[in-house]
């Protein structure tokens, strides 16, 4: 199918797509179109106005200094992906691009595109509240910061409001002590994943875990943290910890009731919630071995 007929701007700065999202209250905005240009196609979303971010440079960046990692919501997800800063400054992010669809929809899809899509079962979503990141939100008569735990509220729904771009994404500064481990389970590679999971362990100075955060991804509408099988991993010795990684993924499974769809049913997914959270929690951990030997 073709979209239904529709108008096209392409602003060339931020403060012309805001006024322009502003005045026009049904309007999309369109970032690299790998989700929306689908949906439009199936007829799912007809705009009558859509708002073209390609052409505005700005938005396009990723720098990093000791206060974090900050990224433009245009910049593209195979640039994120190549990045020798993204690697050094967040080395679960840089772990988790690889597994986004395929090179030829990395090289056009963006984060914020992906971040505001909020597509239950995408990667980047999940890693932004493992990590604690925090997005702009700009409008026309200003800008707020909403932190990504705060940002997904359902099922391909966020808190940006309808004259609001998301703009730039910020990544807290990864601390030298940190390890992560990321793992996912799809039908075919560049599928999206059934269910995947991020973790990040900080290990004081005689190794043990001092703070822990484990995500849970593609099992509920939006991903899911889980704080109490991330509590069952403080205080532990990194060398001690492989049966407290399988406490963490018998506790995520119990706090999460997982949706059943065409690819999985929820006592699938369920299986897949214990076992790759034991899974990334190992990596990690591996990562603490292979440093310290
Ligand atoms: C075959 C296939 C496989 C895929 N597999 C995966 C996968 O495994 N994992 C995964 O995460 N993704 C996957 N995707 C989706 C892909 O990563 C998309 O690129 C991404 O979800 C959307 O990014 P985009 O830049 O293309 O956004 P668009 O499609 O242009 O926009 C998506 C939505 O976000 C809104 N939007 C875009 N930018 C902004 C902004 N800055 N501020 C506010 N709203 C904005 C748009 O209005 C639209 O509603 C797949 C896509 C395809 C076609």
């Amino acid at each position: 199918m073709k979209p239904a007929s529709f108008d096209y701007l392409a602003p060339t700065s931020l403060e012309e797509a805001l006024a322009l999202l502003a005045d026009n209250p049904d309007a999309k905005l369109i970032a690299g179109g790998q989700s929306f240009v689908p949906v439009m196609n199936f007829r799912l979303a007809s705009p009558p106005l859509l708002i073209d971010l390609n052409r505005i440079p700005s938005l396009a960046y990723i720098n990093s200094d000791s206060t974090g990692l900050r990224i433009g919501a245009m910049t593209r997800n195979r640039a994120l992906e190549t990045s020798d800063v993204v690697r050094s400054a967040n080395p679960l992010l840089s772990a988790a691009m690889p597994w986004i669809a395929h090179v030829a929809i990395r090289n056009r899809g963006t984060m914020g595109g992906s971040l505001s899509n909020a597509d239950p079962a995408a990667e980047l979503p999940a890693i932004a509240m493992v990590c604690d990141a925090e997005f702009t939100l700009d409008r026309r008569t200003g800008a707020r910061t909403v932190k990504a735990t705060d940002f997904f509220q359902g099922l391909f729904s966020t808190a940006l409001a309808p004259d609001e771009i998301l703009t730039r994404i910020r990544f807290p500064a990864w601390p030298a002590n940190r390890r992560h481990g990321f793992f996912e389970v799809s039908r075919r590679h560049g599928d999206f994943a059934i269910v995947g999971a991020a973790v990040t362990l900080d290990l004081d100075a005689n190794g043990r875990v001092a703070a822990a955060r484990i995500g849970v991804f593609g099992a509920a509408d939006t991903p899911v943290l889980v704080p109490d099988a991330a509590a069952a991993l403080i205080g532990k010795s990194s060398t001690e910890t492989t049966e407290f990684a399988r406490e963490a993924g018998r506790i995520a499974r119990a706090r999460i009731t997982p949706r059943a769809d065409h690819q999985a049913s929820s006592d699938y997914r369920a299986e897949l919630i214990e076992t790759l959270v034991r899974r990334a929690l190992e990596q990690a951990l591996g990562h603490a071995h292979r440093k310290a030997a």
